[in-house]
C-alpha cells in the first residue's frame, strides 16, 4: 500500500471509530470499533488492506473473542482460509488447549480447539484494539503451543501508551491507526 493510502485508509478509520470515556470502568478510554462495522466502506478497506498484507502467506486466521471474531472471520472469507476463535475458558465444546494471564486484578484464561490447527499450520491472529498486549501474547503462546506457526498479530487500533507492542517484542505487529 503507498504512503496516501496509507493516509486515506487512517483518516477513514478515526472518522468511523468512537471513544466511550469511563467504560467499562473510570478512567478507560474504550475504542468502540461498532460504528466502523457498520459502515461498509470503511469496514471493507480494513479488511482488504489486512488480506492485502497477508494474501499467500497464511494457512488460518485465528480471532480473540469477541471482536476478533467479527474480524477475523471476515478477513478469513476475504482470503479464502479458515477461521478459528480464540474463545474465554469454558466456552468452547471439544478437545481444548488453554492458558492462563494475569490482568490487572486477577488472572483470564483462554482456549482453543487443539484438533482445528494441524502441525505447522501458519496463523494470522487477529483483534480490534491492541492495548497492554496481555491477551495478544497468551493467544500467540497458545497458538504456538498447539502446533501453529503464528505469522503476525493485527489490529485497527494500538494504544501505544499502554506498551503492547513492546510486550509483543519481535513479533509482527500491524496497527492500522497507532494513538
Ligand atoms: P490487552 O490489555 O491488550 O490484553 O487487551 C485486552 C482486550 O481488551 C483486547 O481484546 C482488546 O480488544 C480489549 N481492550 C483493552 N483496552 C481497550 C480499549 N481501551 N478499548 C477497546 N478495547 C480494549
Amino acid at each position: 500500500m503507498s504512503a496516501s493510502a496509507a493516509t486515506d485508509l487512517e483518516a477513514l478509520v478515526t472518522g468511523v471509530l468512537r471513544d466511550i470515556p469511563d467504560f467499562p470502568k473510570p478512567g478507560v478510554v474504550f475504542k468502540d470499533i461498532t460504528p466502523l462495522l457498520a459502515a461498509p466502506e470503511a469496514f471493507a478497506a480494513v479488511i482488504a488492506d489486512m488480506a492485502d498484507r497477508n494474501e499467500g502467506r497464511i494457512d488460518l486466521v485465528a480471532g480473540i473473542e469477541a471482536r476478533g471474531f467479527v474480524l477475523g472471520a471476515a478477513l478469513a472469507h476475504a482470503m479464502g482460509v479458515g477461521f478459528i476463535p480464540i474463545r474465554k475458558a469454558g466456552k468452547l465444546p471439544g478437545r481444548t488447549a488453554a492458558i492462563s494471564y494475569d490482568l490487572e486484578y486477577g488472572s483470564a484464561t483462554i482456549e482453543v480447539h487443539a484438533d482445528d490447527i494441524a502441525q505447522g499450520h501458519r496463523v494470522l491472529l487477529v483483534d480490534d484494539v491492541l492495548a497492554t498486549g496481555g491477551t495478544a501474547l497468551a493467544a500467540w503462546d497458545l497458538l504456538t503451543h498447539v502446533g501453529a506457526e503464528v505469522t503476525g498479530f493485527e489490529v485497527v487500533v494500538d494504544l501505544s501508551f499502554l506498551g503492547g507492542r513492546q510486550r509483543l517484542a519481535s513479533r509482527s505487529v500491524h496497527a492500522i491507526l497507532t494513538v
